[in-house]
Formats: structure tokens, sequence, C-alpha cells
């Protein structure tokens, strides 16, 4: 016998999602359940957001969180690794914790992000045909290329109304939603303290969010893997100094003369 159909929007609390949430709604579409992963590493203003949009639709949003947070995870868990006799070798100790995540070494996306929701909807998908609605924006059609965004029980509501990440974030300051400025300063939200971000995002957080950016600070002084290649949170913070300096005096930002008084910089 045919299972029920049962949709699921996938919620990250940001633009395309919430715009996507919002008029799934006002269409009357079916939304069966609203499902937020929960890093424990949103914006506090993402999470301010997210109970305005809760009050919004009068209705409960579902969060779904991994069983260890991403402190111990990153800086405490014990780990087994392969390369446990290298690691040793090169930082002379066996490190704790996975560390920062890197492009090659997403481990948080996987174990704050995909296993939580996976065990949720694996529950789920035993009574029922799971439709899964994700935000991916007209503009953003490059995206769906990738395997995980072409499954056949997915759909993409915002790539149907044409609907472009400028529209749909016109699309919620229209209904009031203003994440208390968060898009003005990111193009894309996201974790705040993701070492994949651009130089120009992590120099907005050290401006801007300087309690977060302490935060970030305290975990690099404590974890093992280095937060960029070239760069500890400590490092970047100087880089940022120096360019304020430079930017003050009138002088360039992006030429040998400021990359030569970075260097002294650093290693002073
Ligand atoms: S956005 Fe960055 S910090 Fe957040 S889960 Fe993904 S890789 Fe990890």
């Amino acid at each position: 016998m045919d299972k029920q159909e049962y949709h699921v929007v996938s919620f990250s609390g940001g633009k395309d999602s919430t715009a996507m949430l919002l008029k799934m709604l006002e269409l009357g579409m079916k939304v069966d359940c609203i499902l937020f992963c929960d890093t424990g590493l949103e914006f506090p203003d993402m999470y301010t957001h997210i109970e305005q949009v809760e009050k919004h639709i009068n209705r409960k949003i579902t969060i779904v969180k991994a069983k260890e947070d991403y402190e111990y995870l990153m800086l405490e868990k014990p780990i087994k690794r392969k390369q446990e006799a290298q690691l040793t070798l090169r930082y002379g100790f066996q490190p704790k914790g996975y560390g920062w995540a890197g492009p090659k070494m997403r481990w948080c996306t996987e174990k704050l992000k995909s296993q939580p929701r996976e065990r949720f909807l694996r529950e789920l998908r035993k009574e029922y045909d799971i439709i899964e609605y994700v935000g991916l924006a007209a503009d953003e059609g490059y995206r769906l290329k990738r395997l995980v965004n072409q499954r056949e029980n997915h759909r993409h509501p915002l790539i149907d109304w044409e609907m472009t990440e400028a529209d749909c974030l016109q699309f919620c300051y229209e209904r009031g939603f203003t994440w208390n400025g968060l898009y003005k300063y990111f193009d894309r939200v996201s974790c705040w303290c993701c070492p994949l971000q651009s130089l120009t995002d992590l120099r907005i957080l050290y401006k801007h969010f300087p309690d977060l950016w302490a935060k970030l600070k305290e975990w690099d002084d404590k974890t093992w893997r280095d937060f960029k290649t070239d760069y500890s949170v400590a490092k970047l913070a100087a880089r940022f100094d120096l360019e304020e300096e430079f930017i003050r005096d009138g002088r360039p930002i992006n030429n040998r003369v400021f990359f030569d008084a970075l260097k002294e910089r650093m290693n002073g």
C-alpha cells in the first residue's frame, strides 16, 4: 500500500528558506513540518528571527540538534585517528577534538546538520513518503547540479516561482523580517564561526560582532588545527587592524608595502 505523503520544509532561517516557507503558507500549500537543524552556531539575530517567524505563522518549527555540541566536538571529544602517530609527531601531543573544519574536512556539516536531520527523517520515512522543500533560489540553479539536490522527492518552489536571492530578501523585508540588519552586512548568513567563510565576512565579524570574535579567538587558542591556512584568529585581527591604519592614512591595502608591513607586524 502507498504511504501517505508528508511535506517537510527545510528551514535554515536564511532569506531564501524564509521566503519559501512564507510564500508556501500564503499560497495555502501543504506544510506538515518545518524542519530546522540547529548547529548552535547561528548568529544571535538568526535565533531571534526564527522565533519571529514562529510567531508570524503561528506554528511551531521543529528543531533538531546533535547530541554533542560544537564546542565539545571541536575541542574535547576523544577521536580515534588513522594518522595518530604523525599527528603526535607533528604537534608533540595527541590532539583532542576535531578542530576547525577545513575544505576537505567539514565534519561539522556532517555531525551537526546532516546526521541529526537524517535521524529525524528516517523515523518519519517509516510511515510516510517524505516530500522535501528546499530553498534554492532561481539564480542558484547551479546548485541543482549537485547530486544531493537532485533527489526525486525534493521540490524547489523558489526555482518554480523564478524567485532570485534578491527577490527572496525583498519578499521577507516586505513582511517585516529584517534579521536586525544581518543581510546589510552579509550576502549569505551561516555559522558565525565558520573558518571557510571569506576574509570579507570575517572582517565584518571582527568589526561589528566583537563578542563573537572574542569567542572565536578563545576557541582558536584552545584547538590544534589552524583556523585558516595562512592565519590564526589573532593574525587575522592583526591584519584587520593594520588595514584600518592604512585606510585611515589613505594608503592602499593590496600592494607589496602593505603585505611587507603585515609580515613585520605578525612576526613582531
Ligand atoms: S558552515 Fe562551516 S562551521 Fe557551519 S557546519 Fe558548515 S563547515 Fe561547519
